[in-house]
């Protein structure tokens, strides 16, 4: 009895020592391998293939802090190194630690002109700079970042105004721009608003802070859209 406390105790001391610097600094890794799926152009998908969404965009409780916070993105269900899919075709414009977010990867899409944020991932396939098509794998989920387990967080930000759309409405309407893309008008769309994008830094971003993105609706005591009823 006594040896096994002893032992216990040894144990104890050890993870006790072991913590004194922090031991946490996963900052991802980069899975390179070109991986496309063939999607389905009239047929609705999620970053994740079909995914179940288990927390809504809007305000709620974060279930980390504790506390009331808006939440800019839908957080989808995941296990451990699924793949994450790009929906439509663009650029890819920032990869790697974004703080809360953890390890992200980042595409603008100049048609219709949004840009959307993967976040939580386990690993990246993709380097800023690279233009990607519908069916790429971007990266694998995980639970970097703030983040109580493995999912992953989808984020759609309007690029002239810097807006928030909610997502599931934007993958409900993606089968609608890939068809638009067949038109010359939409490409001719696409390749205007790509050349007036700002500079893409194909550096990999290490960065503590969220704050590059919007600020949102923060503080505001609003309804949610009726959109995001449950
Ligand atoms: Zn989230």
């Amino acid at each position: 009895m006594l040896a096994m406390r002893l032992k216990v105790l040894t144990v104890l001391a050890a993870l006790s020592l072991g913590s004194a610097a922090p031991a946490y600094n996963f900052k991802g890794y980069y899975a390179p391998a070109v991986l496309e799926s063939p999607m389905v152009d009239n047929v609705t998908y999620t970053p994740v293939g079909m995914g179940i969404v288990t927390s809504k965009a809007g305000f709620r409780v974060h279930p980390v802090t504790g506390r009331g916070d808006f939440h800019n993105g839908v957080d989808l269900s995941a296990k451990l190194n699924d793949r994450v899919y790009c929906l439509l075709d663009g650029v890819v414009t920032r990869v790697g630690w974004r703080g809360n977010l953890g390890v992200a990867v980042e595409v603008y899409h100049p048609y219709p002109n949004v840009r959307t944020i993967v976040g939580h991932l386990n690993a990246y396939s993709v380097m800023p700079g690279m233009p990607i098509r519908r069916g790429r794998v971007i990266g694998y989920a995980g639970s970097t970042g703030r983040s109580t387990g493995v999912h992953v967080h989808y984020t759609v930000i309007k690029e002239d105004t810097h807006e928030y759309i909610e997502p599931m409405q934007f993958i409900n309407q993606v089968p609608q721009y890939v068809v638009a893309l067949r038109s010359a008008q939409a490409q001719i769309a696409y390749s205007q608003n790509l050349k007036s994008f700002r500079k893409i830094d194909t550096k990999l971003i290490d960065v503590e802070s969220t704050e590059d993105l919007p600020e949102g609706k923060k503080g505001k005591e609003a309804d949610p859209p009726a959109s995001m009823e449950p």
